[in-house]
């Protein structure tokens, strides 16, 4: 069973059938790769133990809210050895379950949260945690991703998961193929396409980490990671190396902004103002550490006085 929130119609609508195509043959290498890597490099927390129940999950999703995975890992198994089910829950009082709760803090706030959650589901779902996307959706304080992260991790439901680390993934690697603003549910599309429908937990596992601690939102990790093969935003922007940074790469971009910024005697200070880019991002920019915009190269062609393609 697959789940999406809008229909392959909706990744139709965003992508031609000839950028499908591409989507469609790197595929096998995407998911080969996030497995791959997964296996070797993927965080270990209490509830990523094989064969957790929904409700185990549902309680590492509520407890992840808004704190660090070590702060909930601290209370995790404590937690459910005091409540081990639903009704436990709803059995308790909020005095009880902030108390199991105060090693995370806002304690208050999440047991008031839980208790809201427990009681939901026992008097709308007859206290069970539904197995079914869009009812999970419902259920109060959990939200898209929690409910996709249960039935991945709890149910064993074959569903992709997404959050910006997992979005940032896919908008570097089919930069090529994606519109240059893609709206969030273009990247559910295409998350769905992905996902294996075997070893699909540990493939969102392996990707929500890959993108948290390889493909940064600053500074990727590009020359350690095991897609840069197929990625659109490496094959763009790899460059030359830099000399005094073994493993970092100068941008291709960066090196073209630099060069024609040198040869129309520009500095950056002047090149700030007139672009009205931060000096900061110039330098950034020119040192590979960010990936400019479509719209921030156009700014910068336009101060230097020449084609945007003179830059890429
Ligand atoms: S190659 Fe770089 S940009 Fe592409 S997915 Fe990997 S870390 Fe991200």
């Amino acid at each position: 069973m697959k789940y999406s929130s809008k229909g392959n119609s909706a990744l139709k609508e965003g992508l031609t059938a000839h950028l499908l195509d591409d989507v469609h043959n790197r595929r096998e290498r995407f998911r080969a790769e996030v497995l791959q890597w997964g296996q070797k490099h993927m965080r270990q927390y209490p509830w990523r133990t094989p064969g957790r129940t929904p409700y185990e999950t549902l309680i590492a999703e509520t407890l992840l809210k808004r704190t660090t995975a070590t702060a909930a890992a601290r209370v995790y198994e404590d937690f459910l050895h005091r409540f081990p089910h639903l009704q436990a829950i709803n059995d308790a009082s909020k005095e009880e379950l902030a108390q199991a709760l105060s090693k995370v803090g806002l304690q208050w706030q999440r047991a008031k949260a839980i208790k809201a959650l427990a009681h939901y589901l026992r008097e709308v779902q007859g206290g069970e945690i539904p197995s079914d996307l869009h009812r999970l959706i419902d259920v109060p304080g959990l939200g898209e991703y929690s409910a996709r992260a249960i039935l991945s991790f709890g149910f064993g439901i074959p569903i992709a998961i997404v959050d910006t680390n997992v979005e940032r993934i896919l908008a570097r690697v089919f930069q090529n193929v994606l519109p240059q603003k893609p709206p969030q549910y273009l990247f559910q599309e295409l998350a769905n396409s992905l996902v294996p429908s075997k070893s699909h937990g540990k493939y969102n596992l392996g990707l929500l980490d890959l993108g948290a601690l390889i493909c940064r939102y600053i500074d990727p990790l590009c020359e350690e990671c095991p897609l840069a093969s197929i990625c659109d935003y490496y094959s763009r922007n790899r460059g030359r190396l830099i000399k005094e940074e073994p493993g970092r790469y100068e941008t291709n971009i960066g090196l073209k902004l630099r060069r024609v910024r040198e040869k129309k005697g520009i500095g950056l200070t002047k090149l700030s103002q007139l672009s009205g880019v931060s000096k900061l991002t110039i330098i950034r920019i020119e040192s590979g550490k960010t990936s400019p915009r479509t719209e921030t190269i156009g700014k910068l062609a336009a101060a230097l006085e020449v084609e945007p393609d003179r830059l890429r």
